[in-house]
């Protein structure tokens, strides 16, 4: 089988995986004349948005799509009948300084199936990132899939070439993962996550220790580590994954979840749905999960017993505060950073530029634009110099339906 092939059919089985956004890497670029490649943005093949915003482009694809495991959900498992292919160490080296010469991209996202063993298949891996790293000097960025179940010293070695590891969590419940993936183990997913955190936390701590004569510190994986869930191949609830979420980003320090709306594939199990979930759900467990994790938001404050699903016409931000009107209307001019940060439509760089503006003059309506603050969605939550809302806004019944998305008349179709 040509490359050409190989490719086509290895990075299609990548498509599924989510979890390629390359962020909070360490600066490196080849500008000196030693060394190809840097972590500079730049476009390519796969585009990924990190949370900084910025667009990357990875070449994202397996090693092989072969596997011993066969995980009901996914297209590689054992039994699917795909057409499969297997890269050599030296294939994939050479793709990667091939198409990073040609501007095509800035790092590599792999992962694989697992074959013969979960060593020898991290093995495989790690020599891919090894040879980029210490044959090619390639400085550009490297993710790689982290097997859980592989050795220790492999697990080391990956995070002195990789920028960011990863490892699968799957599915939000250990109950679905032990129906949909028998093979996997979600004890030992989360033990290789835990010792992952260790090894990021002493590379940290040796990183910010008073430089001294002694040997730098070991590189490890500096962009961190990050896993995916995959949404709606189980009956697990928004409350349940973001519950999920909160527990990993609390236990192992992770930068990022990713949530994946699952997708049919073909001769799938009756264990599965027929349909995808909607892919705005998707979307609204991002918008949770960044509450989560920069808007000072609880889990439990955005889904609890009564509400275990996201609202799809709406964002969690705003069903919160519709949740909670007493806590509003508030005075824009006098509240503190948190409390500013719960109001719809405030984002974080909006409240950064309100707590500067304020400190010279008070804040009016028509500042709102000024500062890019949806106006419709903020004033019946706020006050300003020149405005209040009429108390019976807040609290009317009929709130919701300002926010709800027109219903607009389907065509005919001709
Ligand atoms: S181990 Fe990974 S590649 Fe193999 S079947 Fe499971 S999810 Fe797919």
């Amino acid at each position: 089988m040509d490359v050409e092939r190989k490719l086509e059919i290895l990075a299609d089985a990548a498509k599924y995986d989510a979890s390629c956004a390359s962020s909070g890497t360490e600066k490196r670029d080849s500008r000196d004349g030693k060394g190809l490649g840097s972590t500079a943005p730049g476009m390519g093949i796969c585009h990924s948005y990190a949370p900084d915003g910025r667009c990357i482009s990875l070449l994202k694809i397996l090693l092989t799509n072969a596997c011993n495991y066969d995980c009901l959900y996914c297209v590689n498992r054992t039994s699917s009948n795909v057409p499969r292919a297997r890269f050599t160490v030296d294939e994939v080296v050479k793709l990667t300084l091939d198409f990073y010469r040609r501007n095509y991209i800035e790092g590599l996202f792999l992962s694989s199936g697992i074959i013969r063993s979960a060593n020898y298949t991290m093995e495989q891996v790690v020599r891919v990132a090894r040879s980029l790293r210490e044959d090619h000097h390639f400085r550009g960025y490297i993710h790689l899939k982290t097997i859980p179940e592989a050795d220790d010293a492999l697990i080391t070695e990956a995070g002195k070439y990789a920028d960011r590891l990863s490892i699968n969590i799957e599915l939000p419940e250990a109950t679905s993962l032990a129906k949909l993936a028998p093979e996997k183990d979600v004890r030992a997913i989360r033990r290789t996550m835990g010792r992952l955190r260790l090894k990021l936390d002493e590379a940290n701590e040796a990183r910010r220790a008073p430089s001294s004569r002694q040997a730098r510190p070991p590189r490890f994986a500096p962009a961190g580590q990050s896993t995916q869930m995959i949404v709606g191949a189980d009956a697990a609830t928004d409350q349940s994954i973001l519950n999920t979420s909160a527990n990993l980003y609390g236990s192992y320090n992770l930068k990022r979840v990713y949530y994946s709306a699952f997708s049919p594939i073909p001769d799938a199990s009756r264990h599965l749905p027929l349909k995808p979930p909607p892919l705005v759900r998707e979307h609204r467990l991002y918008q949770a999960d960044w509450l989560m994790r920069f808007y000072g938001f609880a889990a439990d404050e955005i889904v609890d017993e009564a509400n275990t699903m996201l609202a799809l016409e709406i964002d969690p931000k705003l069903a919160w505060a519709l949740r909670h009107r007493e806590r509003f209307p508030l005075d824009v001019n006098r509240a503190s950073r948190e409390e500013l940060l719960r109001v719809p439509g405030f984002g974080r760089k909006a409240v950064d530029r309100i707590i500067a503006t304020r400190r010279h003059a008070a804040l009016r309506a028509a500042d709102l634009s000024r500062l890019h603050i949806p106006r419709s969605k903020a004033l019946p939550f706020i006050v300003l110099s020149d405005h209040r809302p009429a108390p019976q806004l807040l609290d009317s019944a009929r709130l919701i339906e300002r926010f709800r998305p027109r219903a607009e008349q389907l065509g005919f179709g001709f």
